[in-house]
């Protein structure tokens, strides 16, 4: 890791950021101490900003893009900067401004009728899911990183997290949003309509845009009925194609109601019960997987305990789970979830690892596993995957940590790109996608080339150079279209 040295500014440079200083105020132009700017979560990717702008209204960012529009900066935009692909930090040039949302946090609107809730950028994700539960509403977003990021950079991102499988991503949660152009021009789209055929649905484009088409200023979010009933059961199992029996059965029984469905594997499992503090095994015996199921609804608490334990009891006798607990309390269910949600962090303290984020039909999930684990051993014998994520979506998470000898973290990083190919070429094989729900920021954009087909890339470089003609949005980000 490089030190953080503050570059002197050029004649040029100090010009500029004194013009952005009487858009913002000077104490929302920040030029020094920018390293949790330009360091992202995983610390993988490192930049140089010409500064940080704070905007508070829309009509700010607009000012702010209008500026760089006319003097060729480049903009990063930025929310909470939980980002896993490097899309919110800058280049090494010194010469990029980072817009960052955060200080945009205000509710503009909650509509109990129409069940939207209209906000700005930079409000924290877990900000608004309580102002949703405290009017009896449920926003189902829901995330490790949910106390820092961003609905910006959630929208940005098309976040996926753990209840997809029920109220589908980030993309499904929005009705309407508010985008400043790269040309500095406010497109209006903050509608609460739940039907509108009336063209192009532009909003769309700017979904999972990771910020290189505009930057998102405020939108209108779905709201759901709050749940009055929901529990978690942790499972035990022997095998993958067993969790996939298992997500069979109970989408049958709880269809609907089905939150969440998590494969996690005893190593995924282990390195949490190492690395955080009071997390506790839920079952008398060890096994190779685990599943975390969540079922909502609104009918009373003890009938969808016992449904599911039903259920449940039902997959132990035909054998499909050997084992299972089910949440009593609310506490006892938050206690299972942090076994899950943890794992991100915990793998942090493990040691390097090489990491994977696809999604592929779940039918094939079971040999995907298998085929991508032989293809790892023959070339890395000893190779540890560990592999989580939501089976439900058809989403895995598939770190891969070196054989437990030969390797120092620095040799096991220097074979990311190798690794990344095994394992990015079964999930083509098994007709997947390299980039489930993290996007594709610079951590995947040249790999992207490999796996999209030509026609595809060349109509969103169409689309960038529509919106973005000088090319100063979030440039290198996703696609390389210069
Ligand atoms: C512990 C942990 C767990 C995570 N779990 C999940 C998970 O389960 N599912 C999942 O999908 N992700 C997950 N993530 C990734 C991350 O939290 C999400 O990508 C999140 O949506 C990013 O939000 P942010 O505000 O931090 O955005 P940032 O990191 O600041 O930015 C992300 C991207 O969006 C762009 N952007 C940000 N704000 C705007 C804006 N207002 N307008 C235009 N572009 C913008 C940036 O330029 C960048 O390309 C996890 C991250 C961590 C650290």
């Amino acid at each position: 890791m490089q030190t953080h040295k503050m570059q002197q500014k050029t004649p040029d440079q100090i010009i500029h950021i004194s013009a952005l200083s009487t858009i913002v105020g000077a104490s929302n132009v920040l030029t020094e101490d920018l390293q949790s700017y330009e360091l992202d979560w995983r610390k993988k990717f490192e930049g140089r900003a010409l500064a940080v702008a704070k905007p508070k209204t829309t009509e700010e960012v607009a000012k702010l893009v209008q500026y760089c529009a006319t003097h060729s900066i480049s903009i990063v935009p930025q929310g909470g900067n939980t980002g896993l692909v490097g899309g919110g930090t800058p280049d090494l040039s010194g010469e990029q401004l980072i817009i960052n949302c955060s200080r945009m946090n205000q509710v503009l609107d909650v509509d109990l009728i129409n069940n939207t809730m209209t906000v700005q950028a930079g409000c924290v994700l877990q900000s608004i899911q309580e102002l949703a539960a405290s009017n009896n509403r449920l926003f189902p977003l829901a995330l490790a990183a949910q106390g820092s990021c961003e609905i910006g950079g959630n929208i940005s991102t098309n976040a996926g997290g753990v209840q997809v499988l029920r109220y589908g991503n980030t993309r499904d949660l929005v009705l309407g949003l508010e985008v400043v152009l790269p040309d500095g021009q406010i497109l209006p789209l903050l509608t609460g309509l739940r039907k509108d055929n009336t063209g192009y649905d532009l909003k769309q484009l700017f979904i999972g845009a990771e910020g290189t088409l505009g930057i998102i200023t405020a939108a209108v979010l779905k709201l759901f009925p709050k749940p009055s009933a929901k529990v978690t059961a942790w499972i035990g199992l022997s095998s993958v194609p067993a969790a996939m029996q298992l997500l069979t059965l109970v989408k049958s029984s709880h269809s609907e109601s089905l939150t969440a469905f998590e494969l996690i594997s005893r190593r995924a499992h282990e390195i949490v019960l190492r690395h955080i503090d009071g997390a506790r095994e839920p079952l008398n015996e060890t096994h190779p997987w685990y599943v975390l199921i969540e079922v909502n609804d609104s009918q009373k608490q003890d009938r969808l305990q016992e449904s599911l334990s039903e259920a449940l009891m039902q997959a132990l006798e035909n054998e499909t789970i050997q084992d299972v607990v089910i949440s009593q309390s609310e506490q006892e269910s938050r206690n299972l979830w942090a076994l899950r949600e943890n794992i991100t962090e915990a793998q942090v303290h493990d040691g390097k690892n090489i990491k994977h984020d696809v999604s592929l039909p779940i039918s094939q999930i079971a040999q995907f596993i298998e085929s991508a684990d032989a293809q790892l051993e023959k070339a890395y014998p000893g190779v540890r995957p560990v592999n989580f994520g939501h089976l439900g979506d058809g989403n895995l998470h598939y770190n891969i940590c070196p054989p437990l000898q030969g390797f120092t973290e620095a040799q096991w990083m220097a074979q990311w790109e190798k690794v990344n190919t095994i394992v990015h070429q079964q999930v083509a094989r098994f007709n997947g996608s390299i980039s489930a729900e993290h996007g594709v920021g610079q951590l995947k954009r040249d790999e992207l080339v490999n796996y999209k087909s030509a026609v595809a890339l060349n109509t969103m470089i169409t689309i960038k150079k529509a919106l973005d003609p000088s090319g100063i949005m979030n440039p290198r980000k996703v696609i390389n279209s210069a």
